[in-house]
């Protein structure tokens, strides 16, 4: 079968009726990089910058940072590589940076940390811009946005890092900006966010965790964290379909992508891109290579009306089997 899978490395991820839908991978280490090129991976929907900065005892100069970025910027080049700023709190502490609260999730954490910190965050937007000098391919994706304030304030940031460059002589661009999409809130503004950047890009982890108010990392309810809760798949279908009225494009980067039930429904809602570990890759692939577009978004008319997360469960196995 790992062999099987090896020979689609080179073959486009279609489905049998040519519909195409990019698969692209999420890194934190060169080592992600190297293992994701081979597998045809066509961009980086998620680089999480935070696993450099958890590596370090300190926090990583703006020269180091260039450094680590320029390395996942050229590896990719010319695909995109989408670089989020510092994910921190939550259930990653940085030894360096010690944040102590009785409820980290709901806490200090991404955005939030940064733009209490606006040094942190602008030496972090120098680095990436400059290391994108003359590849052309980042994108940066804001984490934990859950209001337009948040934007507002990073963006007005952004722009500061980009002006200050452009007077110091570098030869910079402006590059795209999204938001993730991974906080309740986020849904429900999911249009008026899309008014304000370039694309969207879907946290389905955090967006589960939050939308059912289950810890993601407590074994006790596990169970309850259910990709295909219901509540779940009307949230994405809403996200896709805001985001695309405001004519941007909708990508996800949640684990939930990498599931291959969970990839038909999500390419039938119409997400652009599917952003993904790289060790799932090779089976996504295959799936929808086994499948007709038209097959997917049965599936989906199925399961959307369904309001039980074992029904759905039952109905996304049954068009697993029939595409083999
Ligand atoms: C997510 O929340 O789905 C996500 C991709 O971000 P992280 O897993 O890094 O929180
Ligand atoms: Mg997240």
């Amino acid at each position: 079968l790992v062999k099987g899978l090896e020979a689609l490395n080179d073959l486009p991820c279609e489905t049998l009726d040519k519909y195409r839908l990019p698969l692209w991978v999420n890194t934190g280490l060169m080592a992600d990089v190297l293992r994701s090129l081979e597998r045809g991976a066509e961009g980086v929907g998620l680089y999480r910058t935070e696993v450099p900065f958890l590596l370090r005892d300190r926090f990583p100069s703006e020269e180091e940072q260039r450094g680590i970025y320029r390395e996942q910027l050229e590896a990719f080049a010319p695909h995109t590589v989408t670089v989020r700023t510092l994910d921190i709190g939550g259930d990653k502490a940085l030894p360096y940076f010690p944040i102590e609260e009785a409820n980290p999730f709901l806490g200090w954490r991404g955005i939030r940390v940064t733009l209490d910190h606006p040094e942190i965050f602008l030496a972090q937007i120098r680095a990436m811009i400059k290391a994108s000098v003359g590849l052309d391919n980042l994108r940066i994706l804001l984490p934990m946005i859950s209001g337009i304030t948040e934007l507002e304030e990073a963006k007005a940031l952004i722009y500061r890092a980009y002006h200050e460059l452009l007077e110091e002589g570098f030869d910079v661009k402006l590059p795209p900006i999204g938001v993730m999409i991974e906080v309740p809130s986020a849904v429900y503004l999911a249009r008026e966010l899309a008014a304000r950047v370039d694309f969207l890009s879907v946290g389905s982890n955090d967006l589960t965790q939050y939308l059912l108010a289950v810890d993601r990392n407590n074994a006790r309810v596990a169970d309850l964290y259910q990709a295909f809760h219901p509540a779940v798949l009307r949230a994405l279908l809403q996200v896709v379909q805001d985001g695309h009225a405001q004519g941007v494009s909708v990508s996800i980067c949640g684990e939930l992508a990498g599931d291959p039930g969970a990839a038909i429904i999500l390419m039938a809602m119409g997400y652009d891109v599917l952003s993904m570990n790289a060790s799932n890759l090779p089976k996504v692939k295959s799936v929808i290579r086994a499948i007709n577009l038209e097959q997917a978004e049965a599936l989906l008319a199925d399961v959307m009306p369904m309001a039980d997360a074992e029904q759905i469960r039952v109905r996304v196995d049954q068009t697993l089997r029939e595409a083999g």
